[in-house]
């Protein structure tokens, strides 16, 4: 396995195995790689005859009082489990080789990315668009890969590809959690052993809400409700959103009648979280 940090490296990669006719597929990941990460690369694999895996933490994407000089990096680990998981390729670029001194033109979107994550950080999904399109540029993949964790982008993701013509397959992969059902992070890093304790009630409200959901109950009121009254519970934690919207469109909807995205983000101390479960995955497991 190769890493790089030159577009030109990737490109003329990418350009050697499109001409021996290999399918290439991308995991866009910030790095600090752990077992969630390592799922998409698994897909990957599945479903192409390479796999490149690229390690950026964007700082577009960062708002000017978000984690972005503390956001974990490990780039020796990562190189070990992205080998582990069959990936052919890492790109792992200087932001000075992403984003030159002149640089001014941007992907934004409108509609999906007014609500949840979008409305806590402003400037956060004009990143993730710019820098994924120019990713998949630089790859050209077949298939690209992105986690449900974070559902929002998935669908910002899927909707961007669509709007813009862009000729890659986009693959949603279920939530990886730990054993105790907190989803994995590489921000979890941040949690000392009482706010490790205390995270647990995002995955334990989730569970919550999809139970009831499961059961019959559509009046998003009385689910959310009943989800905000469980993270209450947690003195550690403040609650940021939790919300109900419509799996497509990401706008918020009073009743579950059509497929939805139930997703929160609570903050554990001084650190931001995120969980979620789409109504179409209860009962499955959170398949694709
Ligand atoms: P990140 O490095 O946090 O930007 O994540 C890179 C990709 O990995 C994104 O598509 C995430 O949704 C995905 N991902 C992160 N954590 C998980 C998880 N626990 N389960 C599944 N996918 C994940």
């Amino acid at each position: 396995m190769n890493i790089v940090k030159t577009v030109a490296e990737v490109r003329e990669q990418v350009k050697k195995w499109k001409s021996e006719g290999l399918s290439v597929g991308l995991v866009p990941t910030m790095g600090y790689l752990h077992d969630g990460h390592a799922s998409l690369m698994d897909a990957s694999k599945r479903d192409n005859d390479r796999t490149v895996v690229s390690i950026f933490v964007n700082p577009m994407q960062f708002g000017p009082t978000e984690d972005l000089d503390s956001y974990p990096r490990d780039l020796e680990h990562d190189s070990k489990i992205a080998e582990e998981h069959g990936a052919d390729l890492i790109f792992n670029p200087e932001p000075e080789e992403m984003y030159h001194d002149n640089f001014s033109s941007f992907v934004d979107m409108t509609v999906l990315t007014e609500e949840l994550c979008g409305l806590s950080r402003p400037v956060h999904f004009r990143g993730v668009c710019t820098v994924v399109t120019k990713l998949f540029n630089i790859v050209q993949p077949d298939r690209a890969y992105f986690g449900k964790k974070d559902a929002q982008q998935l669908a910002v993701i899927r909707h961007m590809v669509d709007d813009l013509n862009m000729d890659i397959e986009i693959i949603g992969c279920p939530i990886v959690r730990e054993a105790d059902g907190l989803a994995k992070s590489s921000r979890n890093t941040y949690l000392n052993a009482e706010e490790r304790k205390a995270a647990l009630i995002l995955s334990q409200a989730a569970a919550l809400g999809s139970k009831l959901v499961q059961n019959g109950e559509t009046d998003c009121t009385v689910i959310l409700n009943a989800m905000k009254e469980k993270i209450q519970t947690e003195p550690l934690a403040r609650i940021d959103y939790v919300k109900i919207v419509d799996a497509a469109t990401m706008q918020q909807i009073t009743v579950v009648d059509r497929p939805a995205l139930c997703a929160m983000a609570v903050y554990i101390g001084k650190t931001r979280l995120i969980d979620n479960f789409f109504t179409e995955d209860i009962g499955n497991g959170g398949a694709a």
